[in-house]
């Protein structure tokens, strides 16, 4: 899949949602409180999450991440807990449409175990407050974006 094709949206998925879904699992993390890990091996550019549109809403709730403008997404199963890195190993599809939703993608091959990270600064928006990032990679910015 080429990165046209992720930012259209989430393509053809080869999983069962019951797959996509049991391989990630919540833990404690080393970055922030709860996070998101995988228990299998996630390879580059593939898409191993998708949000279900009944947790797509048209003003923020806690915890959501933006999509789109005027667009935000809050899932309690798995998005709501994945962490920021200024460092990112995967990546919140931004534009949706009728005919695709949104997903998580990965930027590179992702092991079993690791954390699922993905940069909120991305997604984040004007009203967005920037934040003292502990995100403790190399490159890290030393701030993140935020709602209040
Ligand atoms: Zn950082």
């Amino acid at each position: 899949m080429d990165s046209l094709d992720q930012k259209l949206g989430c393509g053809i998925l080869v999983q069962s949602l019951e797959d996509k879904m049991n391989h990630l699992v919540k833990k404690p993390s080393r970055i922030h409180g709860t996070g998101i890990f995988t228990e299998r091996q996630i390879s580059d550019r593939e898409t191993f999450y998708e949000i279900p549109l009944s947790k797509v809403f048209n003003k923020p709730l806690p915890r959501c991440a933006r999509i789109a403008t005027n667009l935000w997404v809050s899932d309690e199963e798995v998005l709501n807990y994945v962490n920021h890195s200024c460092n990112p190993n995967s990546e919140l599809s931004t534009l949706i449409d009728a005919s695709s939703t949104p997903c998580l993608f990965s930027l590179r091959p992702i092991l079993a175990g690791e954390e699922i990270t993905v940069d909120y600064n991305r997604t984040e928006g004007p009203d967005a407050i920037r934040i003292k990032c502990e995100c403790q990679s190399e490159n890290c910015r030393g701030y993140l974006l935020r709602r209040e």
